[in-house]
């Protein structure tokens, strides 16, 4: 399948790599929008949160603390960050794999509302 963030997973495609365990893997954006701009994702390929099934609790769980541990990591944990999910059309995901947004290391702006 041409997945391109399957492909990083795997190693295929080179990346910032900040995290790899057995269920997660982690690494740099490429167009960060803060200091620290880190996608977490499964490397079981899910398209999106609306396909997660009930065995993937743990891995669910997993991508979470993954990214709390990374935020320590960066030492940006005591001032706080954003972790965001785009899910789909409306949510403005653009890669079909799941990835969670670790976004921080300056202040944020809020930036969530309808385009009317
Ligand atoms: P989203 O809009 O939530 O689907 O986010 C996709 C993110 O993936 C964007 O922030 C891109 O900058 C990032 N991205 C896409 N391709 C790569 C890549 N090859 N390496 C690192 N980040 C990427
Ligand atoms: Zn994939």
């Amino acid at each position: 399948m041409d997945c391109i963030f399957c492909k990083i997973a795997k190693k295929e495609i080179p990346s910032d790599s900040v995290f790899d365990d057995d269920l997660v893997f982690a690494f740099k954006d490429r167009a960060p929008i803060a200091p620290v701009h880190i996608l977490i994702i499964p490397k079981e390929h899910i398209k999106s949160i609306a396909d997660l099934k009930e065995e993937h609790e743990a891995l669910a769980g997993r991508m979470i603390m993954a990214a709390k541990k990374l935020a320590e990591q960066a030492g940006i944990a005591e001032g706080g960050y954003k972790l965001l999910f785009r899910v789909g059309r409306h949510g403005g995901q653009e890669v079909p794999h799941i990835h969670l947004h670790l976004i921080g290391g300056a202040k944020l702006a809020e930036g969530i509302k309808p385009i009317r």
